[in-house]
């Protein structure tokens, strides 16, 4: 049972086939056996198993929600009640979050059922999940590979059914690049969408919750639970919320696809190359059309992103400083040993290099010359966006440059791993929806095909993708040893 999607999981729990405590013991019994992939820093058993009782109760009263008794798994950014939330961070090794997280509240309310937390890169800053404070997690398709990051420990856990569905958040790529390389479908919805309150904050202009899940129906089904104005976020956007599983079914007939060329360049691995060119063409066969575009900006996205996304982290981490949250040193000789050691200690590399360049791009004298600079960059990358999603449907191209790489092969070279997240950056800069789509296999390893839409256009991208998943079954594929 922990093989099907969560349409076909909603529809066993209510003909009877199996009980939501039945599932949450299945789900529960696999995290054990593939615990080695750590793809969870904590399994909540005890409370999964309460809530599955809850779920079953509620199914029997016929008042149930597609997701009730469905086996979810939160990544440890989003704040979880009474539970560990660490954010992949030692400085948050002893954190019991005093409140849930609106996403975590909205799958609570659904009726879910919350397995446990995620492993994620510290802070969610990483492309590779090696930046955790509780070691690396290993992709099901090669354990020797990294599953991605920073949503890796969700990517894994989907993959290879340790879980029906999770939660990820992207601020420059983390849903979709792991859901690429790890073969599972993953949208980051536009900014705004689904609410921030309660998800731990890296860059907030950037940062984004969205659902990881085994097909586009099981994202439409997640998103339609996280989505929605949040009061307790600033940044939410009071729109009403579609139905997104209402057009999954509609025609692709005449769609106009656009494909940036500067997605197509050197730096693109030819065997991915050949997957999207495939995945393409499938979408000719369903009726699109399609036009090379061109936009000239997005090759200033890493270096833009690399001075926005470390200024915004250097002002949200500066809250962890031993006094008010988080680890505190040992034996402080005073203030000034208490904050230095704190954080000298508490934090890992990753991030203190991130505080380090944030804390120098934003500084007097600099402040114009590079923190106003990548904002006018960023402001050229959105009118890029407009022009592209004016003149054509959906922009699509590779989710990243390879398949997934192995495990300690980037960690030590920040340039060449932050230009792994290549071709999702500019998305977040733009704060347009975009998603990772399973589009084939390079040397047994899974390729993500990316399709990019207008603002709010998140029930376009789920109908796009959702098509493509009718005369494909790449999504459907699992990993070697994890059927
Ligand atoms: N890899 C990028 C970074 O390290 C993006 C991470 C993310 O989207 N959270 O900043």
């Amino acid at each position: 049972m922990y093989n099907k999607t969560i349409a076909e999981l909603a529809k066993g729990l209510r003909s009877g086939e199996f009980s939501s405590v039945e599932l949450t013991l299945a789900f529960l019994d696999r995290i054990k056996q593939h615990s080695s992939l750590n793809a969870y820093i904590t399994v909540t058993e005890e409370l999964a198993l309460q809530e599955a009782k809850a779920a079953d109760q509620r199914l029997a009263t016929g008042d149930a929600e597609l997701l009730t008794g469905i086996p979810v798994a939160q990544k440890d950014i989003f704040c979880t009640d009474g539970v560990k939330t660490s954010c992949g961070s030692k400085m948050l090794d002893n954190f019991i979050a005093p409140y849930n997280a609106t996403v975590v509240e909205k799958f609570n309310n659904a009726g879910a059922v919350m397995l446990g937390k995620l492993n994620m890169d510290e802070f969610a800053m990483g492309s590779s999940n090696e930046t955790s404070y509780y070691g690396a997690v290993k992709n099901p398709w090669d354990i020797n590979t990294v599953p991605g990051g920073s949503s890796g420990g969700s990517a894994a856990a989907v993959a290879a059914r340790l879980a029906a569905c999770a939660t990820g958040t992207d601020t420059g790529g983390s849903i979709r690049q792991p859901a690429a390389l790890c073969g599972i479908t993953g949208l980051k919805p536009t900014y705004g969408r689904v609410s921030r309150y309660g998800m731990i904050a890296y860059a907030s202009s950037l940062d984004q919750g969205g659902p990881m899940a085994r097909s586009a129906e099981d994202a439409a089904i997640m998103l339609q639970a996280m989505a929605g104005f949040d009061p307790k976020d600033s940044t939410s956007v009071d729109l009403p919320v579609p139905d997104y599983t209402v057009g999954l079914n509609n025609s692709l007939e005449g769609l106009k696809i656009g494909l940036p060329k500067e997605f197509f360049s050197e730096g693109l691995s030819n065997d991915v190359a050949v997957a999207i060119e495939a995945a393409i063409n499938e979408y000719r066969k369903l009726g699109a059309t399609v036009t090379e575009i061109c936009m000239p900006s997005l090759k200033l996205a890493i270096p833009a992103y690399y001075v926005i996304a470390p200024a915004e982290c250097s002002a949200n981490l500066s809250r962890f400083d031993g006094v008010r949250f988080g680890y505190r040193c040992e034996n402080p000789v005073d203030l000034t040993d208490l904050y230095t050691r704190s954080r000298g200690e508490g934090f890992g590399k990753e991030v203190k290099r991130r505080i380090l360049m944030g804390t120098y791009a934003l500084s007097a004298g600099y402040y114009d010359a590079y923190y106003i600079k990548a904002q006018k960059i960023r402001r050229l990358i959105s009118e890029d966006f407009k022009r592209a999603l004016s003149e054509v449907d959906v922009i699509m191209g590779p989710v990243t440059p390879s398949t997934a790489f192995g495990i300690g092969e980037k960690i030590g070279n920040p340039i060449e791993m932050y230009l792994s997240d290549i071709y999702t950056i500019a998305i977040n800069l733009a704060g347009v929806p975009a998603m990772s789509v399973p589009a084939g296999f390079a040397s047994g390893m899974p390729v993500g095909l990316q399709v990019i839409g207008n603002y709010f256009a998140e029930d376009r991208l789920l109908n796009i993708a959702h098509q493509y998943q009718q005369v494909t079954d790449w999504h459907s594929h699992a990993p070697k040893g994890f059927e």
